[in-house]
């Protein structure tokens, strides 16, 4: 008997996990039996005919609970819910960060996968959500400081003279600060970048941006390609490089981040008094304690006529675009799951479960809990 795959809206945000041109791959390709919840893609004014024309059948939320043998969402879903036992759970739910959220599924003996727990493998790359909205919110970043800040992006030389080009700084050059200086650049900015590792230099200049370096870091080869929290002297270095370059800058954009961790604090308070009135800062670290001593996530607000932005989901707003990566990222893994599901140990299925059927799995969560 074919399996059922429950898609739940999501009510917190205005992004659809699943879309229906994905939906009918998995109706057609794969041949899952498909319920969504009813308004499923009322943010993009996707109907529900669309996915009943996609093979799908539209159910009320307690009856998808009570039907599916895997769960769709992007975030966790209601805890007040029954579940029923041994359901698979697939979302985005930054287990590292939240690891306290999952008494739920134990309860249930669920079993549970985050697609931002993926390796970041060529081989995840199709599934790999992290990279998907990072390079959007990255983007996005760079349009909305533009429309905020007070100046001119390019050199703008007329006959009533010349403005001179933003100066844009980015911290953290990983998917997001990649695609903020790539952005930016096409705008005509000038843009510096700083990141802890090395490697990023080569690709920050070869977007065109100069690379700030602060000598001393220390790489684990065992982080997986991820930034490791530093030594105090090497901390201390770097906030006061970092304090010079914000102080000229025009526009920051913070994207720093260690997985599991609380954010590196890169912006003083005094070094947000130290820029221009009119300038702005975008914290995309916001919801881990954020890069910015004064951010606060969700909110914007403004410190000596700096606009600072605590945002960490800006891929939300532009729900459309968001939503056709994530649906296809979606769909890898699912597609991808039903092939690799009776092997044993495969890498992405093992590296982004939390939970089997209640039993931790995740070495995160079996170190703390068990
Ligand atoms: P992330 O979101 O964890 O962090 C963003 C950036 O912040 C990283 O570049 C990190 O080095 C940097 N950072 C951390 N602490 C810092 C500090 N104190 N000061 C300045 N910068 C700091 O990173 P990400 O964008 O998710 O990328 C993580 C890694 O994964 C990168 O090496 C990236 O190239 C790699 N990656 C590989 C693939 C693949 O398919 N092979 C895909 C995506 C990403």
């Amino acid at each position: 008997q074919a399996k059922t795959i429950g898609i739940l809206k999501t009510h917190n945000d205005t992004r659809v996990c699943l879309l229906p041109k994905e939906v009918k791959r998995l109706t057609a390709e794969l041949k899952y039996n498909v319920l969504f919840e009813s308004g499923l893609g009322d943010s993009l004014q996707v109907k529900d005919e669309e996915y009943e024309q996609a093979g799908a059948t539209c159910a009320k939320r307690e009856s998808i609970f009570e039907k599916s043998d895997t769960i769709i969402s992007i975030n966790h879903t209601s805890s007040e819910v029954e579940i029923k036992k041994n359901t698979c759970f697939i979302g985005i739910f930054n287990p590292l960060f939240y690891d306290t959220k999952f008494d739920n599924y134990k309860n249930y003996q669920a079993t549970v996968y985050s697609l931002d727990l993926l390796p970041r493998t060529t081989l995840a790359q199709s599934m790999d959500v992290l990279s998907s909205m990072a390079s959007l919110a990255g983007y996005r970043a760079v349009i909305k400081s533009s429309e905020i800040y007070n100046g001119v992006f390019p050199m703008f030389t007329t006959a009533a003279g010349t403005l001179t080009p933003a100066k844009v700084l980015i911290l953290g050059a990983g998917v997001a600060g990649l695609q903020a200086i790539a952005t930016a650049r096409r705008l005509g900015a000038v843009v510096e970048a700083f990141d802890v590792r090395k490697s990023a230099g080569e690709e920050v200049r070869s977007l065109g941006a100069t690379f700030i370096e602060v000598e001393g870091y220390t790489e684990s080869s065992s982080a997986g390609g991820y930034a490791v929290e530093q030594s105090e002297e090497y901390q201390k270095k770097q906030k006061e490089l970092i304090h010079n370059h914000i102080r000229t800058a025009n526009i920051v954009i913070s994207t720093a981040n260690i997985p599991g961790r609380k954010a590196p604090l890169l912006i003083e308070t005094r070094s947000v008094e130290a820029m221009m009135p009119g300038s702005v800062i975008i914290d995309l670290a916001a919801e881990q304690g954020g890069n910015c001593e004064l951010s606060r996530n969700q909110e914007t607000i403004e410190h000596n006529g700096v606009t600072i932005i605590g945002n960490s989901n800006l891929s939300a707003d532009i729900p459309t675009a968001a939503s056709k990566l994530l649906s296809n990222n979606f769909f890898s893994f699912l597609k991808y799951k039903q092939k690799a599901e009776n092997s044993v140990d495969d890498p992405l299925l093992s590296g982004s479960k939390i939970m089997d059927n209640g039993e931790w799995t995740h070495p995160h969560f079996i170190n703390k809990f068990q």
